[in-house]
C-alpha cells in the first residue's frame, strides 16, 4: 500500500532522517578519493571513513545532517539505497 504521495506508509526520505546510514562503518574502496584527514585505518588495515566521538563519520555536515563531501563521497556511499533493507534495518535499531 502506498500513501498519496506515492511512498509506503513509514517510508523514510533522507531529508528527514538523522542521517543514520552515516553511523556505520565506510570501508574506503581504490576508486575512492577522499581527503586523508577523514579517513583511518582500523587495526586490520582496514581504510575506513573516520567517525567522531558522537558516532557519525567526520565528513557529515552536523548543522545540516547531510554529507558534507557529497560530490566526492566514497562508492559505499553511494551505493546505499534509501528504503532498502538495510536502510529500513538501522533505522529501526536506531
Ligand atoms: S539512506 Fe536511509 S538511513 Fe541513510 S539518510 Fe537516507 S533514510 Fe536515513
Ligand atoms: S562520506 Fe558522506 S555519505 Fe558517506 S558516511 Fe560520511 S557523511 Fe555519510
Amino acid at each position: 500500500m502506498t500513501s498519496p504521495t506515492g511512498r509506503a506508509p513509514g517510508a523514510a526520505r533522507c531529508s528527514a532522517c538523522e542521517a543514520v546510514c552515516c553511523r556505520l562503518m565506510v570501508v574506503l574502496q581504490p576508486e575512492d578519493h577522499i581527503p586523508e584527514h577523514l579517513t583511518t585505518y582500523l587495526p586490520s588495515g582496514l581504510h575506513v571513513m573516520k567517525r567522531g566521538e558522537d558516532g557519525w563519520c567526520v565528513a557529515l555536515n552536523g548543522a545540516r545532517m547531510n554529507c558534507g563531501i557529497y560530490e566526492t563521497r566514497p562508492s559505499v556511499c553511494r551505493r546505499f539505497v534509501m528504503n532498502g533493507p538495510y536502510c529500513k534495518a538501522i533505522r529501526a535499531e536506531y
